[in-house]
């Protein structure tokens, strides 16, 4: 069996022991010793040993212990078989099954399985996020038809060969079929280095590839998917980045697009928009979502931003992009104002009470430009306050700078009335529209609320970390306190709290959430 001759062995164990491959040792002894101390009526195993031309084979072992009468071992008998064509055997089908004949990469099966398999590691752990990418070659049919399917097939292979040389050891990669391919993305930061990485990739497409002596030239669109908790299998993951490759194609191919949740669902209904929106409001459909604004220092909960939410029976959840726009046209921004501002402000006073936080709980509520030029939204803001019995110290206000600077006086005006009563004012999104800082002065404003489209980019372009910093040491000199919006990872957690920014929000820390869950994350607070 073994290729030797029977002089060349000794009966020592060792002669056994010392030919079987190193990677199959430790199992080989587990079984054996196993049966040894008697934990098995028989001693079976399946392993590789070298052979005299220096090659392991597959072999089948099977065993029985003989023992002293007192119950040692003294001897095993029992008879072995070379199976190495079986072995081999199985392991094409298994590889085939798994992986595609053309490139060896992972098939569609076996990449599916990985990601469904990420997927459940990053539900029991949050740190263990991941990405799917999806690419799909630019106008491959062409390639097919002129080229011939030959060219074709060279193609993809040498393609996977690019692909392969530009992966990390935390990426892994498949063909779904076609000229489609997959990679799974587990090892990264943040979302700027995935997109980093496959601008990577679009650049290694983008360089000639040799087919039969002529040099011919390709590109790919890519569709990006970030695990998020609403996925239940690796095909709910696959479908969203499919979509968000498609969009990329239309978008002039050559490129990538990372999937949204708001841009990809059908939108509400525009046609009928005034009347459904009308309707939606007099059913109840509107419905506050609560985004925590944690103290950077501590990672407390001091307060929430109500932000709306149309909850529509079939349509499932409209975001406010898709509603305010109408709701402000056509006036019925104030009727939505009010029953956001009731709801929230009633809420946060049943928080306060079960929690014992009373005023330093906070509730931020967005204003829009028709509530400003609202004569009697100071009223109102008085009487819900007065309704709720909400402090009007826990109450403040969001506005934009556009909005304030559409109309100083009137806003400067009624800006003033709501600050006498105990009401503060936030400057929402700011750096994205005058940020005059002579009209900052002029307005009563506490709190300045930084743009997330600052906060996104200052972890990786060091000009933007200084405009921060820049924002953050100008809201100081003001005598305004600062909230960073958008903090969507740990890095931007940490620096914006080294530049002493008081307060942040975004999804590293928790999406608006509904009411029930928001209250979780106050009964839960880190002390
Ligand atoms: P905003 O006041 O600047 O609200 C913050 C928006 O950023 C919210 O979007 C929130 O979901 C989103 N956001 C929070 N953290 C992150 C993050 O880490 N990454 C990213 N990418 N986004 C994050 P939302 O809820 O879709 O609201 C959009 C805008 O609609 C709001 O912007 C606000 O201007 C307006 N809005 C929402 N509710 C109301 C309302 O009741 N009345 C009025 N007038 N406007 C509202
Ligand atoms: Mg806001
Ligand atoms: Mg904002």
């Amino acid at each position: 069996m073994l290729g030797l001759e029977e002089e060349a062995l000794n009966n020592s164990p060792e002669e056994w022991l010392g030919r079987i491959h190193p990677d199959d040792l430790a199992a080989f002894r587990g079984e054996f010793d196993c049966h040894i101390e008697g934990k098995t009526s028989q001693f079976e195993h399946e392993y590789r040993i070298r052979h005299a031309d220096g090659e392991y084979r597959w072999m089948q072992v099977r065993g029985l212990v003989v023992r002293e009468s007192n119950g040692k071992a003294y001897r095993m008998a029992g008879s072995q078989s070379e199976i190495t064509d079986r072995k081999l055997a199985e392991e094409r089908l298994l590889h085939g099954a798994l992986h595609d004949s053309l490139t060896g990469l992972l098939n569609r099966a076996l990449i599916l399985d990985r990601v469904g398999q990420a997927l459940a590691r990053s539900q029991d752990n949050e740190d263990a996020n991941f990405a799917l990418a999806i690419l799909d070659i630019d106008r491959f049919m062409v390639v097919n038809e002129s080229l011939g399917h030959g060219a074709g097939d060279e193609l993809l292979v040498a393609l996977s060969r690019r692909l392969k040389a530009e992966l990390g050891p935390g990426d892994t990669l498949g063909r779904l079929g076609g000229d489609e391919f997959a990679i799974l993305i587990e090892d990264y930061q943040d979302v700027a280095e995935v997109e980093e990485f496959v601008q990577k990739l679009l650049d290694a497409i983008g360089r000639p590839f040799e087919l039969n002596g002529k040099e011919i030239f390709i590109s790919a669109s890519f569709g990006i998917v970030f695990a998020a908790p609403r996925y239940v299998g690796a095909n709910d993951m696959l479908r969203d980045a499919d979509l968000a490759m498609y969009r990329a194609k239309k978008e002039g191919a050559s490129g990538f697009e990372i999937f949204e949740e708001q841009r990809h669902r059908p939108r509400f209904d525009r046609l009928q928009a005034e009347t459904s929106l009308r309707y939606a409001l007099s059913k109840g459909w509107i419905h506050v979502f609560y985004q925590p604004i944690v103290d950077l220092k501590n990672r407390r909960i001091i307060g929430f931003e109500a932000l709306s939410r149309l909850i529509h029976p079939s349509q499932g959840i409209v975001p406010p992009a898709d509603f305010i726009g109408i709701a402000e046209k056509t006036g019925l921004i104030i009727l939505l104002g009010e029953q956001m501002l009731k709801m929230a402000c009633a809420q946060t006073v049943e928080w306060q009470r079960q929690y014992g936080l009373g005023e330093d709980l906070t509730i931020s509520v967005n204003f829009s430009a028709r509530h400003l030029a609202d004569e009697s939204i100071v009223a109102l803001v008085g009487d819900v306050l007065a309704d709720t019995g909400l402090p009007a110290k826990s109450l403040k206000i969001e506005i934009t700078e556009t909005l304030i600077m559409s109309n100083p006086e009137l806003a400067a005006k009624t800006l003033d009335r709501i600050k006498k009563l105990g009401i503060t004012l936030s400057l929402d999104d700011f750096g994205t529209g005058y940020s005059s800082l002579g009209y900052l002065r002029r307005f009563p404003i506490d709190t300045l609320k930084m743009d997330r489209s600052f906060v996104g980019r200052m972890d990786t372009d060091t000009r933007d970390l200084e405009l921060v910093r820049m924002i953050i040491q100008l809201a100081h000199t003001l005598g305004m306190e600062v909230v960073s919006e958008g903090i969507e990872t740990k890095r931007q957690f940490d620096l914006l709290a080294e530049l002493a920014c008081e307060y942040g929000q975004g999804f590293f820390l928790a999406k608006p959430l509904p009411a029930e869950e928001a209250g979780m994350l106050l009964a839960n607070q880190p002390i």
